[in-house]
């Protein structure tokens, strides 16, 4: 077992493809080829953090946030992001963060807050766009449903609950082989017609170039004809923020008081409360404020989320309670993500959650 099976399983829970823009997830330190030893989950890397892998004899610390976030051009030392990357190469220990691409997924960050709020129908705030595709095939009637099969299997016609969904036409295809071909039906040199279904499935991108090899591969043509097309549907099993309810409504103090409690809070920094119950929660694990008026649009009585400016509070206008519980509590128990996982998944291994306080806040 090597460093990259575990980065490996990490991107099979969340792509590296779903992280935002400015992101920097990945193997940020260290040799991907590395014999495992174990592994440190952790919300932050520092110092300290790396020294306390190396302690407990680990050499693979899976971290939320990017030590290296916006580049480094020397490393010499003098920051806590140069010191932990210079210990980390000291020890041979390889650092991997997954941050934007975890909090996007169903059973990501945001899932977990849901989840120890105890709401249901949870729903994402903010549905990724632009990650689906149609692919079209055309494939002789008689082949159709061994194609088909090809492409539900490699992952195509997946839409929420349901998956196997396409839709079939039937029409006439035409071709004409030059000498050089080899067929499928007709002769070199004469148009032919051909009974064809076109078969229409929605295919993630993440998915597509499988999709696209096992169709092609389960095809009796020679030259396969299929169109893929970009769509403008959002895709609702990926995206920001979440949304989710109560089975029953409560008063707003008690609601917060409820969730000082889960979060162990010492305070809660939020807008006047406005004397409706509490049924529906939107939130955002880490710096949420940027979907403020995605929870104002879905009609949320609350929306719990961290590093709310003095200025974005104003924007809750007696519509929603904006309650910041801070960066560092609102994702906390992110690191049992990662420990959960890994642990199930590499049993043999040591998997350990950082004994650190990374959290550079404190509420005196
Ligand atoms: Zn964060």
């Amino acid at each position: 077992m090597v460093i990259s099976d575990v980065t490996a399983l990490l991107e099979q829970l969340a792509p590296l493809s779903y992280q935002e823009l400015y992101d920097n997830s990945g193997l940020l330190v260290g040799d991907a080829s590395m014999p495992l030893k174990g592994i440190l989950a952790t919300l932050d890397v520092t110092p300290d953090v790396v020294e306390e892998a190396h302690r407990k004899g680990l050499n693979l610390i899976v971290s939320h946030h990017p030590l290296i976030f916006s580049g480094l051009k020397k490393i010499v030392g003098k920051t806590y992001v140069e010191k932990a990357v210079i210990l980390a190469i000291k020890y041979d220990i390889a650092i991997y963060a997954a941050h934007t691409n975890l909090d996007s997924i169903k059973g990501g960050v945001n899932s977990k807050i849901g989840e120890l709020l105890g709401l249901n129908n949870l729903k994402f705030l903010c549905p990724i766009e632009g990650e689906l595709v149609k692919v079209v095939a055309f494939v002789p009637i008689s082949d159709a449903e061994k194609v088909r099969k090809a492409m539900f299997d490699a992952g195509a016609g997946s839409i929420g609950n349901y998956d196997y969904c396409s839709f079939n036409t039937e029409g006439k295809g035409t071709f004409r082989a030059n000498e050089e071909a080899n067929p499928f039906a007709g002769k070199a040199g004469e148009i032919h017609v051909e009974p064809e279904t076109r078969i229409e499935v929605i295919v993630q991108k993440a998915k597509l170039s499988k999709v696209i090899r096992e169709m092609i591969s389960s095809h009796p043509y020679e030259e396969v004809a299929y169109d893929v097309y970009p769509l403008l549907n959002s895709y609702s099993e990926v995206g920001a923020g979440m949304v989710g309810e109560l089975s029953d409504p409560i008063s707003e103090m008690d609601f917060l008081k409820m969730v000082k409690k889960v979060f162990n809070l010492q305070s809660i920094r939020c807008t006047p409360l406005i004397g409706n119950e509490i049924k529906k929660i939107a939130f955002c694990g880490g710096s949420g404020a940027f979907l403020i008026k995605q929870a104002i649009a879905v009609e949320a009585d609350i929306y719990i989320t961290g590093d709310v400016k003095y200025h974005q509070f104003f924007d809750a206008e007696n519509k929603i309670i904006i309650a910041d519980i801070g960066h560092f509590e609102s994702e906390q128990f992110t690191v049992d993500i990662f420990y959960e996982y890994l642990l199930k998944n590499f049993p043999k291994f040591a998997v350990l959650k950082s004994e650190i306080k990374t959290n550079p806040i404190n509420y005196i």
